[in-house]
């Protein structure tokens, strides 16, 4: 079988390295918030181009703490997405604030800017933040969505999990809105073997207040000026991130020779695909294509022995979880429904051999062949 994803592949791509990493680390006899930490935070600011960047335990509490540290308070609301991990959602709901969301773009899969920009006027609770996501690689329309934000005197998180050097009109994503979000979960385009995630902030006193709520709100140790919350990233995470690091542009690039190939060898099928915009650097965390018959496509594909995915199979606002009590904006969300009928996730992971691309392409011209598309 052809996996989607495979973070074990990209452990041995690195694993002498990865390995002496290790043995470093422990060997150092401090395993939280060491010089590995440290480390992999200015490594990982001069890579965002950020003054600063905050590691804390995964992507979730990064986005939590990122509202936190941008003021948002129990009551407020934030405005999102539904076409994205539940995460979004969840950290919002977890800090006690209450999520609005918002349609995608037409042709795309971000914040749709006229929708962001209707749902400010709504009445009811302040927006306190606006929560742009970068899905599969892709930049949202922060060209748009900047302006609309800043004109409302709101401030921007950019939830990067999916976009670790991405970048638009020239400019890495993270650094548009005041501060950034990543998940270093194993399969991202750049990703620990375990949890993680980091956080970028586009000025000292922000990431400071980061750094206090990630650890109990100390800002001396022991002395609690914040209440705060345990999120740490540890060391061993972090030195495996730092090798990591080093290999993500030429990951990203080879992320896009794949994207590349399948365009290419899909080229004339009836599947719907992705678009990336002329002055944008996507990086294919997902290629995802769009089928009219997508779960038939899927079987199909799995009968040649070809794995694929669904990101994400139900937007937030119909999962159980949040079904018919989660705001959303009044226009409706009509594309973000239609995309979670249709799209469908092929394998993409930087060691994906070249003759497996092509082994996913003549499966989908198979099933196209015999009427699925
Ligand atoms: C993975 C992901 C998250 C959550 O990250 P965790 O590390 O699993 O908590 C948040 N947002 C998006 C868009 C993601 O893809």
């Amino acid at each position: 079988m052809i996996p989607q994803t495979d973070p074990k592949a990209a452990y041995l791509a690195q694993k002498a390295e990865i390995d002496a990493a290790l043995a470093r680390a422990l060997m150092s006899g401090w395993y939280i918030l060491g010089e590995e930490v440290k480390g992999f935070e200015r490594e990982f600011a001069a890579f965002a181009g950020a003054p600063r960047a905050i590691g804390v335990a995964n992507g979730t509490d990064a986005l939590a703490i990122g509202l936190r540290a941008l003021g948002v308070r129990p009551g407020d609301r934030v405005i999102t997405v539904s076409h994205t991990a539940v995460a979004t959602v969840a950290a919002i709901e977890m800090i006690g604030a209450v999520p609005l969301l918002v349609d995608i773009e037409e042709g795309g899969y971000g914040m749709d800017p006229e929708a962001l920009e209707a749902a400010l006027s709504l009445p009811g609770a302040p927006v306190r933040a606006v929560v742009p996501v970068h899905l599969y690689g892709h930049p949202a329309a922060m060209d748009r969505i900047m302006p609309i934000a800043a004109g409302a005197g709101i401030p921007v998180l950019e939830d990067c999990s999916q976009a670790h050097g991405a970048r638009l009109l020239g400019q890495g994503v993270g650094s548009f809105g005041q501060a950034a979000a990543y998940s270093l979960y194993p399969t991202k385009n750049l990703g620990a073997l375990g949890d993680g995630g980091v956080l970028t902030a586009n000025e000292a006193a922000l990431a400071d207040q980061m750094v206090a709520l990630r650890e109990y709100g100390w800002r001396e140790r022991y002395i609690s000026d914040i209440a705060g919350q345990n999120s740490r990233l540890d060391e061993l995470q972090a030195a495996i991130l730092r090798v990591k690091l080093r290999a993500l542009d030429a990951d990203n690039e080879r992320r896009r020779h794949i994207a590349a190939l399948y365009r290419a060898a899909l080229d004339g099928l009836a599947f719907g695909l992705p678009a990336e915009r002329r002055d944008a650097r996507h990086v294919y965390h997902q290629f995802v294509i769009r089928c009219r018959r997508r779960d038939q496509v899927r079987e199909f594909l799995r009968g040649k022995g070809v794995a694929s995915n669904v990101h994400y199979p139900l937007p937030v606002h119909l999962q159980p979880a949040y079904r018919g009590r989660i705001a959303l904006a009044p226009s409706g969300l009509a594309r973000t429904e239609e995309a979670a009928r249709t799209v469908l996730s092929l394998p993409m992971f930087p060691q994906l051999p070249e003759r497996d691309v092509q082994r996913v392409a003549e499966a989908l011209a198979g099933a196209a062949a015999s009427g699925l598309d």
